[in-house]
């Protein structure tokens, strides 16, 4: 069922802050399994490269060690791993110094792609840049990678562009956010514009509203300072909830290529109007039974940044008008589960009895993110058997893993895919700065609105949906949220 791999061109990736967190948990596996799957040709190599002084062997066993951490033992065998860990070469290299950089210089072979991954803090960004071409290493077809957080509102995220823009152009940066390179994201995009079916009824004449729910079970963790300068606003809708909601609402763009795509992408960030305070809910959680509170773990009794939001929004062009949007993201919910439901409206005139089993005749699409990506669209059927016309709602499912049988594990995790098309010189699942100042300039206002009237979140009780308020919010307009289920 899934198609054959083909191998991508020969490439040196470079990938700064190679010991850390991230590249651990997600960058080498999601390598290793492109590598296991026959996508990374014979010549290509990873270097590793941070501040820790090491040689390449004691590299290798940190990803070694990382690999049986965070790759199930189906996915690898020790001789494939053995092979990938032949791939890899380690550089001490200081960010903000002079260290390292010749010797970096002198491994990358300029004769094959060169990428390099910007997986450190953003306040390094700007001097690894500089670095690159200082000494000589980055040349027109360089491309960088850059993580997330990408700015803290629009006048540091317009600093950072400004930053990369002094060494690369636009086509060389790709700025990640990993929700793009998700399967089902991608399908969106496939069934929206792929088939007939539903893009004519993909308008406010037929669609009452739109849910995006990315809910969590944990709490903030270790990164507490970081959260609490942040909050769940510009941690997750700024960027991810922002970026799926760009893909829902565009229009068809005129050819799959990034900057069609990004183009229209963008134009519906544009078309987001300000959002009211009282169609935002923003929430906290509380202590449960030996579980800290979200201010106990942020170490700060007085927050009063988010850890749960939902907000009303409304996408103001021909298309949406009158349509909402309603986004919720939070931590400490019930489970662990993100999802788009375009909920369509009920049929203009029903020619069924009251009491026939069903009470709205709403069709439902749901695109599941995570788990069990897929995608389900609810429909109405008569009940099979006898007892006249009795109606049901049922799904239909599209499970990936059902669909894809025993190949799922090859289809590619969001990191991997999108790293490939970093290889492959493929912008379209990445933002470009335009968009990233643009979902700024919405949010900023935002955020200032809710500082300056001294906003304290709702507390909210820990493995819920969130804030009664948040509930409210919905059931205002005649509609409820979706269960929060795995
Ligand atoms: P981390 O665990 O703190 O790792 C930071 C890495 O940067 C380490 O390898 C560190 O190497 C290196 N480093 C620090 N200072 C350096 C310098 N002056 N020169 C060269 N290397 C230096 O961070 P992380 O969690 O992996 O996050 C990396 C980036 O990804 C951040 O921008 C973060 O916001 C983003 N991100 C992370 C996640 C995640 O799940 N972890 C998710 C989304 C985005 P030494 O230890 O040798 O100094």
């Amino acid at each position: 069922m899934v198609s054959r791999v083909i191998p991508v061109e020969p490439f040196d990736l470079v990938i700064f802050g190679a010991t850390g967190d991230l590249a651990r948990r997600k960058i080498l596996p999601g390598l290793f399994r492109r590598f296991a799957s026959g996508q990374m040709p014979e010549e290509a190599r990873i270097i590793g490269a941070a501040r820790s002084a090491m040689d390449t062997d004691s590299f290798r066993q940190i990803i070694r060690d990382a690999l049986q951490e965070f790759m199930p033992s189906s996915a690898k065998t020790p001789d494939l791993v053995d092979t990938f860990l032949e791939r890899l070469a380690y550089v001490t290299v200081d960010a903000m110094g002079s260290a390292g950089w010749e010797e970096l210089a002198g491994l990358v072979r300029k004769d094959v792609v060169n990428a390099f991954y910007f997986s450190v803090a953003p306040s390094l960004f700007g001097a690894l840049a500089e670095r690159l071409h200082s000494f000589g290493i980055a040349h027109d077809n360089t491309r960088i990678v850059v993580e997330k957080p990408f700015g803290h509102d629009l006048k540091t995220a317009q600093a950072l562009n400004n930053s990369l823009a002094a060494h690369f152009t636009e086509k060389q940066i790709y700025r990640i956010d990993h929700y793009l390179g998700k399967e089902t994201v991608q399908n969106l995009m496939a069934i929206r514009f792929g088939n007939m079916l539903f893009e004519p009824l993909w308008n406010a004449q037929f669609v009452d509203h739109i849910q995006i729910t990315v809910a969590e079970t944990v709490g903030v963790g270790g990164r507490g300072s970081y959260y609490d300068q942040s909050g769940a606003m510009r941690d997750m809708v700024q960027n991810h909830l922002m970026q799926l909601l760009c893909l829902i609402a565009m229009e068809p763009p005129s050819r799959f290529e990034p900057d069609a795509v990004r183009d229209e992408k963008l134009k519906v960030i544009r078309a987001l109007d300000s959002v009211e305070p009282h169609h935002i809910v923003r929430g906290q959680y509380d202590a449960a039974e030996g579980v800290a509170s979200y201010r106990e773990d942020v170490d700060n009794p007085r927050s009063r940044t988010e850890s749960f939001i939902a907000m009303r929004c409304q996408v103001s062009n021909w298309r949406w008008a009158g349509t909402p949007f309603y986004l919720r993201t939070g931590k400490r919910l019930s489970a662990r589960a993100s999802e788009i439901a375009v909920v369509f409206k009920e049929t203009p005139h029903s020619i069924f009895q009251e009491g026939d089993g069903v009470s709205e005749h709403r069709n439902i699409l749901t695109i599941r993110l995570q788990p069990n990506e897929g995608i389900e669209m609810g429909v109405t059927i008569k009940e099979p058997g006898p007892g006249g016309m009795r109606l049901v709602d049922v799904p239909l499912d599209m499970t990936f893993a059902d669909a894809l049988g025993p190949d799922v594990e090859d289809v590619p995790d969001a990191y991997e895919r999108l790293i490939m098309d970093v290889i492959r010189g493929n912008q379209t699942l990445f933002m470009r700065g335009d968009e990233v100042e643009a979902a700024w300039a919405w949010t900023d206002p935002l955020i200032d609105s809710w500082t300056a009237r001294h906003d304290v979140p709702k507390l909210y009780d820990q493995n819920s949906s969130g804030p009664v308020d948040a509930s409210a919010l919905i059931q205002r307009d005649g509609r409820r949220w979706r269960d929060i289920r795995t």
